[in-house]
């Protein structure tokens, strides 16, 4: 059958395809450990899972408006000025269902076919894909170590061309945990007031998963004029522990977000409602459960990287956010795994599935080669076996 040329060279989301494998080798009873999720193991906050729940039995389970209930809206408005420091309308601001989808939408209402995209790389999987779902034309700038895996004002000032668009900017990072400092996002900032033309996309979703202070520093701290050229992202799912419940919002200039809206009334329609009242109940009294979810965290990061100190060959650097490590595993290339040569981190992350069943995502679905991205929110015991297993399996490289 002969699909749309647009799916042509559509994959399946890499992180997503992997969990599927991981979850087929447990069926056929491997012990599987996977690195690769990008969700906590903890469970969804108690006073949203209540709400939720409430919500059902109060039989709020209709339709809603298509950019979310005025009561969450205004909650997410209210949290966001608290955030940034700037004034927010809730006419602004529009749910759907999950920061995926939502980043999507803002896509397909911005983009005319051609117009680029500055991706940083390492990024996010997804949003290559979904520019050019939109007929954008990504443009991946390589950040690596050298720069800490962070755009610079100057890469920046070399990527902006004529037809660019629209920069993606997260922090912190997927996959690499990093955070951009306020000195660094004001050299950005400078750059970005002289492209007057370039929307920017804030992805926020990580922004309270943060070590140090409550929230990540943002661009619109040190350039609050910047306000109307940039879409701000977020989501119940990484901070409440809600990535099943599919709800996410984004804020931004009115005339983006009217055709977001438009375009969810006739794609997705809405969030669950349930769904809904749950995250408005998080953001209203979730403080407590968060800070105690920050401080295991926080926990499992010293743990992981204090893990991570033994394994010879791989460098690694302690994370600033988010719930991800990103191992440097370049020694490998060029050793061999039963006698096959590994030159890739995809060639590392097979043959580590194959030998000892973890699983781990590669780095170069990311956009950079010569890392793996691992997810830590897993019991300590967990973590243990599997860096284990890893020195096991790099003992056997010759
Ligand atoms: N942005 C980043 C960087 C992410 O890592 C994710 C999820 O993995 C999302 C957005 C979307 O999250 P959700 O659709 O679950 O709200």
């Amino acid at each position: 059958m002969k699909l749309a040329q647009r799916v042509q060279s559509l994959k399946p989301s890499p992180t997503l395809a992997l969990a599927a494998k991981a979850k087929e080798l447990a069926a056929q009873g491997h012990k599987v450990i996977a690195l690769s999720v990008g969700e906590p193991d903890w469970d969804t906050f108690e006073v949203a899972k209540a709400a939720g729940i409430k919500a059902i039995q109060e039989g709020f389970s209709k339709y809603t408006p298509s950019n979310g209930i005025p009561e969450l809206r205004q909650a997410i408005a209210k949290q966001t000025e608290k955030e940034i420091g700037l004034k927010v309308s809730p006419e602004d601001v529009t749910v759907s269902t999950g920061g995926k989808f939502v980043i999507f939408s803002a896509l397909q209402t911005l983009l005319n076919p051609g117009d680029e995209v500055i991706i940083p790389a390492p990024y996010w999987v997804s949003y290559p894909t979904m520019v050019e779902l939109a007929q954008g034309t990504p443009v991946c700038v390589a950040c690596d170590e050298s720069v800490g895996f962070k755009l610079t004002p100057e890469l920046l000032k070399k990527s902006i061309t004529p037809k660019t668009r629209l920069i993606i900017l997260n922090s912190p990072s997927n996959p690499t945990g990093v955070m951009y400092s306020k000195e660094e996002l004001k050299g950005l900032a400078q750059v970005l007031k002289e492209a007057p033309n370039v929307m920017i996309m804030s992805d926020d979703i990580y922004n309270r998963l943060v070590f140090e202070g409550e929230v990540a520093p943002h661009l619109l701290h040190v350039a609050p004029e910047l306000l109307d050229r940039v879409m701000m992202v977020n989501g119940a799912a990484k901070t409440f522990s809600m990535t099943g419940w599919r709800v996410g919002w984004a804020i931004g200039p009115s005339v983006w977000i009217k055709a977001m809206t438009n375009y969810q009334s006739q794609s997705v329609s809405c969030a669950a409602g349930f769904a809904q009242k749950a995250t408005l109940q998080a953001i209203l009294e979730g403080e407590g459960e968060l800070k105690k979810a920050l401080t295991q965290l926080k926990q499992r990061r010293d743990f992981v990287v204090g893990l991570f100190k033994d394994v010879k060959g791989v460098t690694l650097s302690s994370p600033d956010g988010a719930f991800y490590i990103w191992p440097n595993i370049k020694s490998f290339f060029g050793k061999s795994y039963n006698g096959k040569k590994i030159l890739s981190s995809g060639d590392f992350s097979n043959a580590l599935l194959e030998d000892q069943k973890v699983v781990c995502v590669p780095g170069q679905e990311f956009g950079l080669d010569g890392y793996l991205r691992i997810s830590y929110v897993i019991k300590d015991t967990a973590m243990t076996e599997a860096v284990e297993r890893l020195k096991a399996f790099i003992a056997k490289l010759t």
